[in-house]
């Protein structure tokens, strides 16, 4: 994954929060979310003030540690690290303990970029779990590349091959007038074998480094377009899409054909683009390109990347969507108040409309509209939903036609 360069050399740790799959089968969304989070919050304890902390998934993080160029500094953070994690969660009344495992990346003369010292964490972060180490500091040179868990990744070509993966919908309120404008399609692993819903971070993070992303993405978009195509036509779908997808064109194309076969219209299509790590230049073009068919760009978890703000004035992008962590402390932290509010005026300077995500209350879904925040998401109004639910709830006084045969005639 592609991290912005990085002149002065810092120390990166990538930090993994191990066996959520096995929790997700005892407790349910709402104890792991909360689980998620307060693993999050006690990262943040451990970082000094020009540390940053970028999400790569839900369960994994890059810590970049400002200047800590000497292996005794490090030493000393690896022990910080592993120490707040001593205590466990007590999450609805019961201890939840955490197994956290880190792996480090010195900089060097020879390894001085992001993405040359994430590589090295990755290795490091791999060895560190075959040996059951806590963490590792890995040494230049160690950059082998990918695969970490083969068996699974068979799994999800044999899943995608099966058509096993699904939508849930959370619908998107406007702010103004509270009435609901789209949905955001998130993937589910309906997994046959196990019998049960996986939930995105089991695998979608494993899927998104392999070339079966493609086949997985445009499976998700043709599900999501030939669902909403029946929907009143003032309702928009978003899927998500890794940045790496768009450094071919063909993805645009496939795009492209996917609108034309269903007849859908462009702008009810939004394709929400994480923000985490810099776009290659062709990713740029492509941007571009799927502009140019009409449909809505999105900068997913705006905020938590690495991007300068000429970054984001060049960004090929119709939407923002402040990141989740921001809009939660929003009610309790001036800063994160501060962000949020900074983020909106600047989107709206640069002609670029706001989805706020994770609005888990009223008053900050309040906060946000008097904010000028243009769109709403949240458990607050409610949870991604399976679709015939989700139609169900919020389409049934809007829906045009009948809703579509199974998914199996469709992929
Ligand atoms: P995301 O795109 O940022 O999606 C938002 C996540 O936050 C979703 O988790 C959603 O269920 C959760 N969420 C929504 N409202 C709230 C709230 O009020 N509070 C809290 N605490 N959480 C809320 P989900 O569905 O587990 O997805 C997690 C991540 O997996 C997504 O983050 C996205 O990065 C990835 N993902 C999901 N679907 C796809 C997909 O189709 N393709 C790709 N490439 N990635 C996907
Ligand atoms: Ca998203
Ligand atoms: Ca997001």
């Amino acid at each position: 994954m592609p991290i912005s360069s990085n002149k002065r050399g810092h120390t990166h740790a990538l930090i993994k929060l191990e066996g959520l799959s096995r929790l997700a089968e005892t407790m349910g969304r709402e104890s792991i979310q909360l689980y998620i989070e307060e693993f999050v919050a006690r990262l943040k304890k451990v970082m000094r003030s020009n540390d940053r902390l970028l999400k790569i998934s839900p369960a994994k993080y890059c810590m970049i540690l400002h200047e800590a160029e000497d292996r005794h500094l490090v030493e000393l953070a690896a022990a910080k690290l592993v120490r707040v994690f001593d205590l466990p969660a007590n999450l609805l009344g019961s201890p939840m303990y955490f197994k956290v495992r880190v792996g480090f990346a010195l900089p060097s003369q020879n390894a001085s970029s992001s993405s040359q010292l994430v590589k090295i964490a990755e290795t490091a972060l791999r060895k560190a779990t075959a040996q059951d180490q806590p963490f590792l500091i890995g040494e230049e040179g160690d950059q082998e590349s990918d695969v970490r868990d083969p068996a699974l990744l068979a799994r999800i070509h044999q899943a995608v091959d099966r058509g096993e993966f699904l939508l849930y919908y959370q619908p998107k309120f406007s702010a103004a007038f509270r009435n609901i404008v789209g949905a955001e399609g998130l993937v589910r692993w309906h997994d046959a074998d196990e019998k049960r819903i996986r939930a995105p971070y089991e695998f979608i993070e494993l899927a998104e480094q392999d070339p079966v992303i493609e086949t997985l993405t445009e499976q998700l978009l043709r599900i999501a377009v030939a669902r909403a195509v029946h929907w009143d036509s003032s309702i928009s779908v978003a899927v998500n899409v890794t940045p790496r997808l768009l450094e071919a064109r063909h993805f645009v194309q496939s795009v492209a054909d996917i609108l034309d076969v269903y007849g859908f219209a462009p702008p009810r299509l939004t394709l929400e683009v994480t923000e985490r790590g810099h776009l290659p230049p062709a990713a740029f073009d492509n941007l571009h390109a799927a502009r140019e068919l009409g449909v809505v760009i999105s900068i997913d978890d705006f905020g938590t990347g690495n991007c300068s703000l000429s970054y984001f004035r060049d960004l090929p992008a119709d939407q923002i969507k402040v990141d989740l962590s921001f809009v939660k402390a929003m009610r309790t932290s001036k800063k994160d108040n501060a962000i949020v509010r900074g983020s909106i005026d600047l989107a709206h300077h640069c002609d670029m409309q706001v989805v706020a995500e994770g609005v888990e209350d009223e008053e900050t879904a309040d906060l946000l509209t008097e904010m000028g925040c243009d769109v709403l998401q949240g458990y607050w109004f409610d949870k991604p939903l399976p679709p015939e639910v989700f139609e169900e709830q919020y389409l049934a006084g809007l829906r045009q036609t009948d809703e579509p045969d199974a998914y199996s005639d469709l992929l």
